[in-house]
């Protein structure tokens, strides 16, 4: 397999594979641009099946990281890193240790956050073997203190960012009244969904597991229906928070929804779905752009700024960048991603 021909290698200023023999980690590193700061990206831990699997992913998911820094205006390039092995079986400290140590060994061109996989306390664990760790210091919120989890962060980020795509599509700046349907009540979905709730939305949710459809039944008066059933609603928006490649040549003739707009990476399947989506008349706010509260999160954290003003300020900027996006690709009669990939690169290359 050459890395350098793989469709996702997108001129990369570095891959690093990384060993340790006694722990047992096979980790890879990936930089994809650094002109405009270190490479921030969250570390996943998946049993991919190949190596191959594992190095597409990881250069796709750093190509992204450039992209959705660059759009926030984050002093930050894009990288990401994977470790391969199983996160509930494979994940000891002895191989967090050495993966930390391999982020180490980057210094500084390359800094970790979680990811699938892994999450705020292996990010502590690892700040001991190295300064390159983000997403870790508990911090003042409105109900307390909270734990460096992005995950409210990007709740914000994709509240704001949807209320931009309605005010776009629908030409309304109220949510109260609309018919929303969430998939996915995790950490970002639940805590979305309980914030359009807020705001007098309509909710219907689904789930892979019981109890966070239960607690949405209870705390937020959704209806809950099945996971293959989340598509064909007839509601105004449709908002992805589980997995990517949901948005495809399956799902696409189901929806019914005039806006997708939600938190997940990598909606669409590929690319020419978001032409597809255009040519429905159903407007798409681009993924990495909806859903950058979280690393504007970890950013502030980073630069030892814990002023809560500024951070909210800057994560609903993320209105303004989808306004523009969304105001271009009107003009261009060009599909949403492609214009909001422009622009990003006007930013990260200038
Ligand atoms: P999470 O793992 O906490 O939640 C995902 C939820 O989706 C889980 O409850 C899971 O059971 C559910 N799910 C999985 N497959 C499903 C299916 N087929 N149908 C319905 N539900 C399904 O993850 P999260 O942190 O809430 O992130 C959600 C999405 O947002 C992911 O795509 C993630 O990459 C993206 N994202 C998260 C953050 C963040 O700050 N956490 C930042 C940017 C992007």
């Amino acid at each position: 397999m050459s890395v350098f021909n793989l469709s996702d290698f997108a001129d990369h200023e570095q891959v690093v594979f990384c060993s340790d023999e006694k722990s047992g980690l096979k980790a890879i590193i990936a930089v994809h641009n650094s002109n405009l700061g270190p490479a921030l990206g969250g570390c996943r831990m998946w049993p991919y099946a190949s190596e191959e699997e594992a190095i597409r992913d990881v250069l796709r998911l750093s190509r992204g990281m450039t992209y959705k820094s660059a759009m926030a205006n984050l002093k930050l390039g894009g990288g990401k890193s994977v470790i391969i092995g199983n996160p509930r079986t494979d994940k000891t400290p002895e191989l967090l240790k050495a993966f930390a140590q391999a982020v180490e060994r980057v210094n500084g061109r390359y800094i970790a956050a979680e990811d699938s996989g892994t999450g705020v306390d292996d990010m502590k664990f690892m700040s001991q073997f190295t300064d390159h760790v983000a997403g870790i210091i508990d911090k003042p919120s409105e109900n307390g203190v909270r734990s460096g989890d992005p995950s409210p962060a990007t709740a914000y980020g994709t509240f704001v960012g949807i209320k931009a795509a309605v005010q776009e599509r629908l030409g309304r700046d109220s949510l109260a009244g609309l018919r929303i349907a969430v998939q996915g009540l995790g950490n970002v979905g639940f805590d979305l969904a309980r914030q359009l709730k807020e705001a007098g939305a309509q909710l219907w949710v689904t789930d892979i597991h019981r109890e966070p459809l239960l607690r949405a039944a209870k705390e937020i008066e959704a209806t809950v229906v099945a996971p293959e059933e989340i598509f064909g609603l007839d509601v105004d928006v449709f908002a992805p928070c589980a997995m990517g490649a949901i948005i495809n040549d399956q799902t696409i003739p189901q929806l019914k929804a005039k806006i997708v707009a939600g938190a997940a990476n990598n909606q669409l399947a590929e690319p020419r779905h978001g032409l597809a989506l255009m040519n429905k008349g159903i407007l798409y706010a681009p993924d990495y752009v909806i859903n950058a509260g979280g690393i504007i999160d970890v950013y502030y954290e980073r630069t030892g700024n814990f002023d809560r003003a500024a951070l909210k300020s800057h994560i609903e900027s993320i209105y303004d960048n989808l306004m523009e996006i969304f105001a271009r690709a009107r003009k261009e009669e060009r599909p949403t991603g492609e214009v909001a990939d422009a622009i990003a690169e006007e930013r990260f290359k200038r």
